[in-house]
């Protein structure tokens, strides 16, 4: 019963509040309403009658289900009145009033059409989270609606925020809070501390729903994976008789999240990832366990890679888990971890736009006209290294040229995709192998279509149908999408040969967008036969930055540009090749806690491509130097990328630099010389002090120099 939903308590005062200011920050607990409320408020009071209410929503998962929701409570079809979109799927229509979206889209659609027409309220959901395009959103709205649009209401919802902050940042604005209704929850901690030695995370939730079943139970896991073994592990427990076992995560086909939000008779057991800690309400929750973690994205300026590596969550989100157990009656929350580490977690989790790659956010802020960066509306500045190292990367890509976008940069900006990618679409114009780019970017976009750990049998027969030797893992991919489309996507032909059927299901449609914005750029996207080496050139175009080198023919250690290493991933089937173009870096956490850069989606490359596409960038270059174990001067032809070594061969030292290195060598008292003994040094001594002391008597000194050059001719 929505009329009864604690939101309403405040209904009068949220429509009051934007007639008097427009900018609106709104503090009421999970579950109270907020996003599928607040908008049907809008359009209730005719505050929709001129545009369009857009909800932005950090999670594709909950924009669609809160769409959902929303059109079924307003007895409508979805993708009518209300509809939603995320990237790559718009389900909305010429009618559409309410309309959630993902952060992403709406920036996007600033640089199309600065003015926003037909939009009259933006509704800045969850933003307590922080996300990279929720900040430098509302930032621009800001300026939006400063300048043209004044009229443009703007509202920062949460549960969790700072309001205080936040007001001075929208000033003038109204803040309005509501305090639900909520339960106590009572907390409990594990008495010891985690870490090696103490049982897999699954088996400790499953332990802890053995001692506390009752009632619906909410599982927090950081991902797919582990809330495959929590299920697994709980159903192993006599407890669990009775139960319904729920998985809730972003990779699962709708059907199934849909499922895990929906009531039963029976008492049920979601496992579900962090959507579940605010975006998301599972009603009647009862019992919450929390295991701590989450996958969390980040960024690492120093080395350009992207991690995703499961961390501990801060204690404010530990807080929100636990407040999913009070929303119906008093609860119980069971932490899978001590109340020692507790305290020793971070307070907060650091806003996105301190922690991720910018390269894409400074690419569409470019576009959308704002100039310099530095000197943007931040409602908190990203780090300087970030920023530079975003700017760096577009310069690479030919999409700024002295810090300003370029036409390049703006055509790129029509593929939704990282820049890498669509600096590849648009190079496969001149290689003549556009449809195929779009194939490689669509085959990557989702999560991996290739189940890594898919066991032996999988494996075996991938190698039968795809070969495990290759110029690039793309090829594997795309000839396993191909595969999986003649194969209607059947879930026993996909299971066999370890192919995941969501990802593989969303590739066709990509690949259509993708191969329709191309055309519609003015490029030949008809699929063609192509020369393998057209695509592995468009492919080092989008991702120069890591071109890597095999240490030597037996290992799958790899020196990067940059200075960095890595290990070439173990399905990679690019084997032979001494250079390689990574599309994939990532540093991921083994469960042992350990940490690897693995190099995945691997294209083998040529020397000559690099001298061919980076003229400015390849240099040769004679290395000399002294062997200590032949005791003789070597010298190396190398040929270096930026500040890599491509490849390196041995030549006959040039005898002016061996000389200069073996005078070294003698220097520095590692190489004795025949007949320079330590009567000759004496004799230098007593001539350097006779120069010295009797001035009149003109004699040059030996000094260090001299003496070098001695050295050097002597060699
Ligand atoms: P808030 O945004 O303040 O957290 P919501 O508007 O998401 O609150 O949800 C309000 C209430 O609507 C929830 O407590 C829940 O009872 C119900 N609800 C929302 N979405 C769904 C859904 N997909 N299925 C079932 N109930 C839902
Ligand atoms: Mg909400």
């Amino acid at each position: 019963m929505p009329a009864q939903l604690p939101i309403y308590e405040i209904e009068k005062a949220i429509v009051d509040s934007l007639s008097a200011s427009h900018r609106l920050v709104l503090r009421a607990p999970t579950g109270s309403g907020k996003s599928t409320q607040v908008p049907r408020m809008l359009l209730r009071h005719g505050i929709l009658d001129a545009g369009q209410a857009v909800i932005l929503q950090p999670r594709r998962l909950a924009a669609r289900l809160l769409s959902a929701r929303v059109a079924r409570e307003l007895g409508v079809e979805l993708g009518r009145e209300v509809g939603y979109q995320v990237r790559f799927e718009n389900v909305t229509s010429a009618s559409t009033r309410i309309k959630f979206e993902t952060e992403g889209i709406l920036l996007r659609q600033m640089i199309q059409d600065p003015e926003l027409h037909g939009i009259q309220a933006i509704l800045f959901d969850e933003f307590h989270e922080r996300h990279l395009y929720g900040d430098v959103t509302l930032a621009r709205a800001l300026d939006i609606q400063e300048s043209t649009r004044p009229d443009l209401l703007i509202v920062v919802m949460s549960a969790t925020l700072d309001a205080g902050a936040l007001a001075r940042y929208l000033h003038p604005c109204r803040v309005l809070s509501s305090e639900g209704r909520t339960f106590p929850v009572s907390i409990e901690y594990l008495s010891r501390r985690a870490g090696a030695g103490s049982p897999p995370v699954w088996d400790l939730a499953a332990d802890a729903f053995a001692r506390h079943a009752e009632g619906d139970v909410l599982v927090f896991m950081p991902g797919g994976y582990e809330i495959q073994r929590t299920i697994e592990a709980i159903r192993g427990k006599s407890e669990s008789k009775g139960y319904l076992l729920l998985p809730l995560h972003g990779e699962l086909p709708p059907r199934d999240q849909d499922a895990a939000v929906a009531r039963y008779e029976q008492p049920k057991v979601v496992v579900a990832t962090n959507v579940a800690e605010t975006s998301i309400t599972i009603d009647g929750v009862r019992v919450v366990i929390d295991s701590g973690l989450a996958r969390i994205p980040r960024y690492d300026p120093n080395r350009g890679i992207n991690t995703l590596l499961v961390e501990r969550i801060s204690r404010s989100s530990a807080e929100q888990r636990a407040g999913r157990a009070g929303r119906t009656a008093p609860g119980k929350c069971v932490r899978l971890w001590s109340e020692a580490e507790h305290a020793e977690r971070q307070a907060q989790e650091l806003p996105e736009i301190k922690r991720l790659d910018l390269a894409e956010v400074v690419l569409t802020l470019k576009a959308a006209g704002v100039e310099d960066l530095r000197r943007f509306r931040w409602l908190e500045a990203p780090a300087e290294t970030a920023l530079s190292n975003a700017e760096e990367l577009l310069h690479d890509l030919g999409a700024l040229e002295s810090n300003a976008i370029t036409p390049l940069g703006r055509r790129m900006l029509a593929f939704p995709v990282h820049p890498r990618y669509s600096r590849m679409l648009l190079a496969a114009e001149e290689y003549e192998c556009v449809y195929h780019a779009c194939l490689v970017a669509a085959v990557t976009q989702g999560r991996d279509l290739l189940i890594r750990k898919s066991g032996k049998d999988a494996e075996s027969v991938r190698a039968d149908l795809f070969g495990d030797r290759g110029s690039s893992d793309f090829w594997i991919l795309m000839s396993a999408w191909t595969y999986a489309a003649k194969n209607q996507f059947r879930m026993d032909v996909l299971r066999q040969a370890g192919i995941h059927g969501v990802t593989a299901r969303q590739v066709g449609p990509l690949l259509e967008q993708f191969v329709r914005i191309a055309k519609q750029e003015g490029l030949d996207a008809e699929p063609r036969a192509i020369r393998e080496e057209a695509l592995q050139k468009c492919i080092l175009i989008g991702f120069s930055d890591r071109v890597a080198r095999r240490m030597d023919d037996a290992t799958s250690r790899c020196e990067l540009v940059h200075g960095r290493r890595g290990v070439l991933a173990k399905e990679s089937v690019v084997r032979d090749s001494a250079l390689v173009v990574a599309a994939e870096v990532q540093e991921v956490g083994g469960r042992q806690g350990e940490v690897s850069t693995i190099l995945s989606l691997a294209t083998a490359i040529e020397k000559e491509w690099l001298r061919e596409l980076f003229p400015k960038e390849v240099r040769s270059e004679l290395r000399v130097e002294f062997d200590t174990a032949t005791r003789r001067v070597q010298a190396f032809d190398e040929l270096h990328f930026r500040d890599l070594t491509i490849d390196s061969g041995s030549v006959d030292p040039p005898s002016d630099a061996a000389a200069r290195v073996l005078a070294e060598e003698v220097l520095a008292g590692r190489l004795p010389i025949p007949k320079w003994d330590h009567g000759v040094d004496q004799w230098i001594l007593r001539l350097n002090l006779l120069s010295e002391w009797c001035p009149d008597l003109q004699l040059p000194p030996i000094l260090e120099a001299d003496r070098r050059h001695l050295l050097e001719q002597l060699c």
